[in-house]
Order: C-alpha cells, then structure tokens, then sequence
C-alpha cells in the first residue's frame, strides 16, 4: 500500500505527520512511504533525513497516487486547502488524521460523497491499548507547555522568587483552570519555571494531581456533585453553576499575574469562566492565556487567535499552539498515527475489523456512508443503510438534510470515551512524563526556595499570602496609565 506525506497547507501550520524515525517502521510493514518534498521542513525534518530512512521523496508533481494519506490536518480540520490534498488518493483511498469531525460534520460528508474514507485521530476511545494513539493527549500535552511559556514571555515580571543583591523579587502567581491533560502540564511548566501555582478544576479527582505538582488546589464553595462523565471528563453544568463558579473564581483571578485556562466539555462550546470585570481586577501587567478559545473561549474577552489588551492585561486566545513546537509536536504525532496504522493494518494493508472498538470509533467516513450516529446526526441523516431503522438507499450522504429538532447541537454520545467493560479505565497514565518534570525539576532546584514544592502544602500557602503581600505593597506609582481596550492582531500571524 502506497502511503502519502504531503506539506501540511493549513495556514502557519508547521507540523507534519510522519517523521523519518518512524518511515523505516511503516516499511518494515510492508508499506511504500512517500514524501512530498519539503514536507518536514517547518518542523525540522530534511528530505535528506526522510531519504536515509528509506523514504522516496519527490516534488508534488511526480508523486504518484496513494492509497492511504496520512495528515496532521485533513479536509475537516483545513476547510479552505484540504481539499487539493484530496486528489493525491486513488479512488477508496484512506485518509487518517485529525480532522474536527464534530465540529465540522460536512467535511466528513464532502469525504463520503467523494467515496474516500476517514479515520479521526480524535476520536481515539481512551483505553489502555489505544494510549500511545492519543493524539489528543499528546497536543494538550506541548499546548499546556506552550501557554506557559507564552505568558511568560508576556509578563512584565520573572516567574521564580529571587533574592539578589538588589532585593527580593516575589515568585509570579499563576493560576490555572482546568486540570485535564493541558491544565497539568501547564502547572509543571509554571511550577518548573519557579511560579506559585494554583489550579481548579470541577472533577474533584484531579485535586491530588494538582498537588502532586507542588501546585495548590484551590476550594470554591460550590457543589459541583456528579460533574464527571464515565470517560473522566468534565460534564456540561447549569448556567447557574457557572455564574456562581465565576463569582467566586473572581478574587483568585485578580490576585493572579497569569491565568491559563483549559476548560472544555467535549463537543460543547467551552464554558465562560473568566469575566470582563475578573480581567479589570488582575492589574496592570497581567496575562491571560485561553486555551479554549477555538471554541468559544473561557475568558469573555479573548479572541481566537488574536492578541487582547484590556486595562493593561493581556489576553491570548491561540488555537495551534502545537504548530508553534513543531519538531516534538511531529515526533508525538507521528508516533501516535504510526502505532494506530501499525494497530489497523496487516502486511501493508488496512483491515477493518469493525468490531474492533479502536476502529468503530475512528472510522467516520466509509464507502459512501458515514458510520457513526453522532455524526449522522449532526447532520440530521438517519441511521445508516442496513441498520436497525436505517432506510437502506434513503439516508445516503448527499441527501438534503431533514429539519434539525435540537439546532445540531446534540452532544456526542458518553460511552465514546469508555473502556469496552464500560468502566473509566484505571491504567490510563493521565500526565504520563509530569513526575519526572516535578521529580528531577522542582524539588532539585537551584534558584533558592520553592513555594509549595514536595507536596508542602503549608509552605504553599504562606508564599502565596506573603507573595500577594509583597506584591500589594510593590505597586509602581509610575505605571503607566490604564490602557483603552484594544485589540492587534497576533504578532505570529
Ligand atoms: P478536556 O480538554 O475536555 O478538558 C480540560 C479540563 O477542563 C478537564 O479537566 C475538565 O474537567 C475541565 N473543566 C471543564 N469544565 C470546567 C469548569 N467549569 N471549571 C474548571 N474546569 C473545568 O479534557 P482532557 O484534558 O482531554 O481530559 C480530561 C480528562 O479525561 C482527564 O483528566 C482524564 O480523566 C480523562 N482522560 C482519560 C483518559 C483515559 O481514560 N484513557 C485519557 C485521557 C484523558
């Protein structure tokens, strides 16, 4: 099977989705891989690095038509270029990649029609055998990572507590909302770069991940009660609920330099946990950076994509931060394709085994039809052909769509993320690498005390009031005046 790599054509998208470690793998299979010159260039990866791996690289005109393409980036999640990537397949081609197909369900139908099939490296169920496919994780994984350092390229301070000659400079406060896999390697970066760290998130199993990190777990009073689904994420809560979560997250914020959010319900907009007036509270010199802003954003003033100032903070909303670590963002990304094609696949040749829960849950466009309910509903088709209810010839892709009931907005089905016993799967290592970040990190630094390290949690708390005291009293009368709101368009872009 003729497997195809081309130059990822999403705009600043800087990733590709196989590097040369992993060719020589693929071929081993029994598979032919194939370059488009230049491919891997953005994310550090030579044609030559590709040509000693056994790869045949070639420029796009003389490529030859593959049966399977591999991307970081297919049509759903590149609307506006994927489609010329499409004409690189031979009829019934497979495309494998991430490509949004709950948010952009007509993508999916726009493959269908065409008779190419997808997998969607999204929706990898979250098991034990299926953890080394987790592209999801793996991108929360170097945007956590990201997020931090961005803010702290924003911030008009440094981020350890120091003590120098020329007086002590107090640790920079860092809060960050949302525990799930971005969340906890925000707070090892932050805790790594010597900030004081406090999170939260309403999945009260997250409280000792977060300590685990020498980070403190902040306490709202809200009975956030059954807030977990079966597959360990967060469930949709009341509009009342989150009213009262930011009230009360509100002086946590204004006494935050930096404030990183990560607050997601699968397949919902993301909810709205930061105000306008929360963000006028933080000061002068503060950054907020909102991970959720492709779907709405956390914070009511971020913008996806842009650079916000408001009243002196500012607020990034970016939507690829992985395209900006582009080198380890392929490695994780290829390996993860690499071991799902490996997992689907026998001699070089894909076998859909459909009972195959890895497989059921990828494949979202084949043979013209498109397999999975939730999807179908998006679209508001009926069950598929040859289905319990489904109209055989009836309900094909390309049929107009029936009125919606819901708007569309039906949420995609729980059992998704179960293990097959339906059990949240207790082997999954969530984080996996952050222990090492905080053993060999924060415990063993140099750079003086540690507020909160090594599960102090007493410590913990004391820097953080004295930091907040130091900080009350260091207000510079020269600041410079507040600032209207504005708003530039990213520097990166
Ligand atoms: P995500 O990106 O969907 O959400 C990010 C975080 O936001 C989650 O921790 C969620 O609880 C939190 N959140 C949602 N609403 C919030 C609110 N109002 N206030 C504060 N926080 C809020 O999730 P993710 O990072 O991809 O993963 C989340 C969880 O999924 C993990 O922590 C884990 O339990 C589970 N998971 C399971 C497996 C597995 O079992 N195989 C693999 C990866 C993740």
């Amino acid at each position: 099977m003729k497997i195809g790599v081309l130059k990822e054509s999403y705009p600043g998208e800087r990733r590709v989705a196989l590097v040369p470690v992993n060719v020589a793998q693929l071929e081993k299979a029994g598979f032919e891989v194939w370059i488009e010159e230049g491919a891997g260039d953005a994310a550090g990866y030579s044609d030559e690095d590709y040509t000693n791996a056994a790869a045949r690289v070639a420029p796009r005109e003389t490529l030859p038509d593959f049966q399977l393409l591999l991307q970081v980036r297919s049509l759903g999640a590149n609307p506006e270029y994927g489609e010329a990537d499409l004409e690189m397949l031979s009829p019934g081609g497979y495309v494998i990649g991430t490509c949004d197909p709950l948010g952009n369900p007509a993508a999916i139908e726009q493959l269908a029609r065409r008779g190419l099939n997808q997998f969607s490296l999204e929706l990898i169920p979250r098991i034990t055998r299926a953890q080394s496919m987790d592209v999801l994780s793996s991108m929360a994984t170097i945007a956590g990572y990201r997020a931090v350092l961005l803010a702290a390229s924003e911030l008009p301070r440094i981020f350890p507590l120091l003590m120098t000659a020329s007086g002590t400079l107090a640790a920079a406060r860092v809060f960050v909302i949302g525990a799930g896999v971005a969340g906890l390697q925000a707070i090892a970066t932050a805790r790594r770069l010597g900030a004081i760290v406090q999170a939260y998130d309403l999945r009260p199993a997250v409280r000792e991940q977060v300590e685990s990190l020498g980070a403190k777990f902040v306490e709202l009073e809200l009975e956030a009660g059954e807030s977990e689904d079966k597959g360990g994420y967060a469930k949709q809560m009341g509009e009342e609920f989150y009213r009262l979560q930011r009230e009360l997250m509100a002086d946590v914020v204004a006494e935050s330099d930096v404030v990183i959010t990560t607050a997601a319900i699968p397949g919902r907009p993301a909810p709205l946990l930061v105000t306008a007036d929360a963000v006028g509270r933080m000061g002068q010199g503060g950054v907020i950076v909102d991970l959720a802003a492709e779907r709405g954003g956390n914070c009511e003033l971020s913008e996806a994509d842009q650079r916000v100032v408001s009243q002196g903070v500012v607020i990034l909303g970016p939507t690829n931060l992985p395209a900006e670590i582009p080198y380890h963002a392929s490695q994780m990304f290829s390996t993860n394709v690499t071991r799902f094609l490996l997992h689907i696949a026998t001699d070089g040749v894909i076998q859909l085994d459909r009972e195959d829960e890895i497989i059921s849950e990828t494949l979202v466009a084949h043979g013209g039809e498109i397999p999975q309910a939730r999807i179908r509903e998006l679209l508001n088709l009926g069950p598929p052909a040859g289905t319990p209810g489904g109209q055989d010839d009836t309900n094909s892709p390309g049929d107009p769509p029936a009125p919606a009931e819901d708007g569309g907005q039906t949420p995609p089905a729980e059992e998704s993320t179960e293990d097959p016993a339906g059990q949240v799967d207790p082997n999954y290592e969530l984080g996996a690498g952050l222990n090492l970040v905080y053993d060999s990190g924060d415990k063993e630094t140099e750079d003086g005390p540690q507020p909160g390290g090594g599960g102090e949690e007493e410590d913990s708390e004391l820097s953080w009031r004295e930091s907040s005291e130091e900080s009350a009293g260091d207000e510079d009368p020269d600041d410079p005046p507040q600032q209207e709101d504005e708003v530039e368009r990213d520097s990166k872009e």
